[in-house]
């Protein structure tokens, strides 16, 4: 239980971010750069040297720089043929911009929960969900925190059962699972440069693959469907989501700096781990044997038995403070009053209002006439008993400050005070 009166907590002066932008001064040279040629559109060297230099990096063949990575996610939903009413088993813990391209094309999420070992999808419940929905066709799949999931096991279902793979890299650009690079292993796959992600354009996303037809019709889909006539002529539906050259040039200049932010996201990982060792708390887990995250955002779990009482509506949260034990809430808090940023986790997409229609599978079976007693019940967590393993993971972990301009002293303050939450 957290009491500030006790600790001597001093607020830092400038705010200790969850995880924000990190500028190596090459950026503003590209970007100079496209200004003084007056590149200023969708097309120009950085667009062009930042595709080959993604494809080197994954190692696949063609790379299309986009707005974003929620574009690359709709035009690989797109690619895949997906179509309205079509069922689309996803990633459930995840960001909802996992999502939000399926529903674009009026596809109807069905969510797999998540599984303990790297908090992604659960093979065992992604089986149940080809029992349950025969006719699935697509699976949309995320890493993360830039934890890579089980994708080898997920992989051999979908090829069973002659299932499509989008895969979500947009956290995981970097990390590798069997040595080879998330964001290689689906048929259409998507990263993002989100100011927030390890390596950022301020914005911006690609669509990665190794066929190029596809690659082609994303670059036409893109830039408003023009066939090639004398005239805007236009046989398909167009999108305006190719990237700014301009952007391409912060993108430029921060390829470089990727392994860097990965080495230092690492050390701010291991920090906590050493710092919080004692507490009946453990990391955000990953397969070591099979994995390298790129550790872009360190989050921690409370021990079942070491939770106070925390109870979250749809809009607001209530916790009992008790010596010895913590939760979320609390430790967020208690990160917020020293000027610092840590974050839930991402609540998963079954429990939310837009998606409580659609079906949740768990390793059980339908996990949705649970889900539904407990949202009409109005409370989580009330009765202390994990409802499926991503609500247990949401009930009880958080992100902690994974800025890598924090420094090792500021770390050191923030793991204090959780220590304190436990007093
Ligand atoms: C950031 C993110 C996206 C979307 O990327 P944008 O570039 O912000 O559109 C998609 N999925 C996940 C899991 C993300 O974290």
């Amino acid at each position: 239980m957290f009491n500030p009166t006790n600790h001597e907590f001093e607020k830092f002066e400038n705010k200790v971010w969850l995880s924000s932008p990190t500028m190596h001064g090459s950026e503003l040279e590209y970007m100079t750069d496209a200004y003084q040629t007056n590149w200023m559109s969708t097309v120009g060297a950085n667009i062009n040297e930042i595709e080959r230099l993604t494809c080197e990096k994954i190692g696949c063949k063609y790379a299309v720089a986009l707005s974003a990575g929620t574009a690359a996610l709709h035009m690989a939903v797109k690619l895949a043929g997906v179509k309205p009413s079509q069922k689309i088993l996803s990633s459930d813990m995840t960001f909802d911009a996992t999502i939000n391209p399926v529903v674009y094309e009026g596809g109807e999420p069905v969510f797999i929960d998540t599984e303990y070992d790297t908090w992604n999808m659960d093979p065992v419940a992604l089986k149940k969900a080809f029992e349950l929905y025969p006719d699935a066709k697509v699976v949309v799949v995320a890493h993360l925190y830039g934890t890579p999931g089980k994708i080898d096991e997920i992989k051999k279902i979908c090829d069973l059962h002659g299932a499509t793979i989008i895969e979500d890299a947009a956290e995981s650009f970097g990390a590798t699972y069997k040595g080879k690079q998330t964001g290689a292993f689906g048929n259409y796959n998507a990263i993002s440069f989100n100011g927030n992600k390890i390596i950022t354009g301020s914005a911006g996303g690609m669509f990665l693959t190794d066929s190029l037809e596809d690659a082609n019709k994303i670059r036409k889909w893109s830039t408003q469907s023009r066939e090639n006539a004398p005239w805007y002529q236009h046989e398909e539906l167009g999108y305006n989501y190719r990237m700014s050259n301009v952007i391409a040039g912060v993108v430029r200049g921060q390829l470089p700096y990727l392994d860097e932010h990965i080495a230092q996201k690492k050390a701010i990982y291991e920090r906590y781990k050493e710092g919080l060792k004692d507490l009946p708390v453990s990391m955000n887990p990953f397969d070591a044997e099979k994995s390298v995250p790129n550790y872009w955002l360190s989050c921690m779990i409370i021990n079942p038995e070491a939770m106070c009482k925390q109870v979250r509506g749809e809009q607001e949260v209530l916790y009992t403070p008790e010596a010895g034990k913590s939760c979320p809430t609390e430790i967020l808090d208690a990160i917020a009053s020293i000027n610092a940023e840590g974050r839930p986790i991402w609540k998963p997409m079954h429990m939310q209002p837009i998606y409580r229609m659609n079906g949740f599978v768990t390793r059980e079976g339908d996990g949705r006439a649970k889900t539904n007693a407990y949202i009409s019940g109005g409370l989580v967590g009330a009765d202390g008993n994990p409802l499926d393993v991503g609500m247990d993971i949401f009930h009880r972990g958080l992100c902690l400050p994974s800025d890598n301009k924090m420094t090792a002293e500021q770390q050191d303050r923030i793991i204090e005070v959780i220590r304190a939450c436990f007093e």
